[in-house]
């Protein structure tokens, strides 16, 4: 068994209200590989990155049990870079600059020994690139989770549909829901998205936690309020790479066990959120996850006693 991830390796410039972070690494999978790698190896990594991207970032990596057989490195280009800058609120960002660099090019190959992974994360990418991996695996998946974006369904929607159809679980956040259903209200979006595919739709919502829909069910991950939200990128995939990383490590695929894979997931993106890049995210004590985990429990959990109505 074993964990397969697809998503951009980049370096980012964003700007927030609490300071500016030029060029530090950054990228979809860089985030999911780093919070999945706390519960599970080996991951299967499949990227590609240009001749700037520090091969010290790829070891580190390597060392947390992610296998690079799957990286692409161009010599004659440089790697994917985005530039964004947050709102005061920290909840909406501007895309400031997108460069596709080596992204433009590529066209994975998946390794042989990557074909039988069981747990797929296709990370935020051209839904082309989604599709050729999810055609080259041996069709005996557990989960195959999918991100996506808005910039990609402004630009490739129908391409995005098609992916869908064969994806078990879809994170989106609310504006991206609404945009792929055309729906104002996200259970009604939900309900749309279901019948484009995916069983589970999961509906990010920034600092305010998650939803996970599935078929007439709905639950509500929490986000933990924080004193100090430095920076919020790659939020979304720390929390898809806790996700899936749980879901590896117990290998139940049900609706209560993604109840409590979205509570991973708030919790590696609860870290993410506290530093620039990935600087959190690196050197993470299993205490302070253990004490995150259990923050969320009691941040949600109560006793209610049916008090009878009062008569008039
Ligand atoms: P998140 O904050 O979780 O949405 O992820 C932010 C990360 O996604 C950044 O590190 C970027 O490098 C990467 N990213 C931004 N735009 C795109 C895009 N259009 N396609 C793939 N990855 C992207």
């Amino acid at each position: 068994m074993s964990i397969l991830t697809v998503g951009t390796m980049a370096f980012d410039s964003i700007e927030t209200p609490f300071g500016k972070a030029e060029k530090v690494i950054g990228g979809a999978c860089t985030y999911i590989s780093w919070a999945a790698s706390y519960w599970y190896s080996p991951i299967h990594l499949v990227s590609i990155i240009g001749r700037d991207f520090p091969q010290s970032e790829v070891k580190a990596l390597e060392d947390r049990g992610v296998s690079m057989e799957g990286l692409v490195r161009r010599t004659d280009m440089d790697s994917f870079f985005w530039a964004g800058k947050y709102h005061p609120d920290m909840n909406n960002r501007d895309t400031l600059t997108t460069d596709l660099n080596v992204l433009a090019e590529f066209d994975p190959i998946l390794p042989r020994s990557y074909v039988s992974s069981r747990f797929i994360m296709l990370g935020n990418l051209t839904p082309a690139i989604q599709m050729s991996v999810l055609n080259q695996l041996d069709g005996n998946q557990a989960v195959i989770i999918l991100d996506t974006m808005n910039f990609w369904m402004d630009i490739a929607m129908p391409e995005l549909k098609e992916v869908l159809k064969r994806v078990n679980v879809l994170t989106i956040n609310d504006e991206e829901a609404r945009q792929l259903s055309g729906e104002r209200s996200l259970v009604r979006a939900a309900q749309k998205i279901h019948e484009m595919g995916p069983e589970y739709l999961v509906i990010k919502k920034g600092e305010h936690g998650a939803l996970l829909f599935y078929k007439d069910q709905i639950f509500f991950a929490p986000g933990m309020p924080m004193a100090d939200v430095i920076d919020p990128t790659g939020a979304g995939d720390s929390f898809a790479g806790g996700m899936i990383g749980y879901l590896a490590r117990t290998g139940e695929i049900s609706f209560k066990n993604m109840k409590t894979a979205l509570i991973y997931g708030s919790t590696m993106a609860s870290f993410c959120v506290e530093d620039f890049s990935l600087q959190k995210l690196r050197n993470l004590s299993q205490d302070e996850i253990h004490q995150r985990i259990r923050q969320f429990e009691m941040l949600s959990s109560f006793d209610v006693n049916e008090l009878p109505v009062k008569n008039n």
